[in-house]
């Protein structure tokens, strides 16, 4: 319920040869949060979302709603309440909306396995908490940018997860489409599923999130509000040396 701590990460790293993508990342993540996960290019962000969701082996532990993650590979990770999305958009062109959504729904892809599937209602609802209830029939490459990412979250969230993590959801997107992404993203929230997002739309990041994390170069340099974060030396300094 709201208030609890329902995602745990703690002293999260993960080497890839000799590069240390991430070193020692620790935050919690409060039910009904929507939290984004910032840095410059190369921070670690991606990886992290790896590392989470079971997808890049990791130093540390993680915990869902109290529960071990450890040791589980990426379809128990998601069978236990982690639903995901990847950076640059994963869809089947000629299938219809509906079709790749129900892809979410699908062992096969280790998305949502073994929860059981959405009823027609829950489909129905989801599709109208996106906007996407007047397109379900068409074929995605007929859709907007836009339209396309909210395909690829509503994918993620066929499995019923109680976290979601997003890679990039406003990639491709101009500030109109971003605006109403976010619009989109407080109703998924509102709904009751908590929200983790990497993205690099800084507006977007500042206006939709409660907490925002920031990694530089595989580390924690900050986390806090829109606000703290947006006034923190660090921060600046961070992406000030990227430029
Ligand atoms: P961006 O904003 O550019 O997407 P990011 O913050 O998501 O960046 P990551 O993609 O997580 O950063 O990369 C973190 C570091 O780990 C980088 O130095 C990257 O080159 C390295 N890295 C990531 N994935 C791999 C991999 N599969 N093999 C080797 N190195 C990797």
């Amino acid at each position: 319920s709201a208030g609890e701590v329902v995602l745990a990460a703690k002293g999260i790293g993960v080497r890839y040869g000799g590069v240390t993508a991430l070193d020692d990342v620790s935050f919690e993540v409060t039910e009904g949060e929507i939290i984004g996960l910032i840095g410059p290019n190369g921070a670690g962000k991606t990886t992290f979302i790896d590392a989470i969701s079971g997808f890049a082996d990791a130093e540390g532990s993680v915990a869902l709603a109290g529960e071990s993650l450890d040791g589980r590979h990426a379809h128990q990770r998601s069978r236990a309440g982690l639903g995901r999305t990847f950076q640059g958009i994963d869809l089947y062109e000629d299938l219809s909306v509906r079709e790749n959504v129900m892809v979410g729904t699908t062992a096969s892809l280790g998305r949502g396995a073994g929860n059981p599937p959405l009823d027609d209602a829950q489909m129905a609802q989801l599709f109208e908490v996106l906007h996407l209830d007047k397109v379900t029939e068409r074929p995605v490459r007929e859709l907007s940018q836009g339209q396309r990412q909210l395909v690829s979250v509503a994918r993620a969230l066929a499995g019923r997860p109680r976290v979601v993590l997003l890679d990039e959801p406003a990639a491709g997107l101009d500030s109109t489409e971003s605006a109403w992404l976010g619009l989109r993203l407080k109703a998924i929230r509102d709904a009751g599923t908590t929200i983790i997002m990497v993205d690099h739309d800084m507006d977007l990041v500042l206006d939709v999130c409660d907490r925002i994390v920031v990694l530089d170069l595989g580390k924690r340099i900050a986390i806090g509000t829109p606000a703290e974060v947006r006034n923190n030396p660090d921060v600046t300094r961070a992406y000030l040396g990227s430029a």
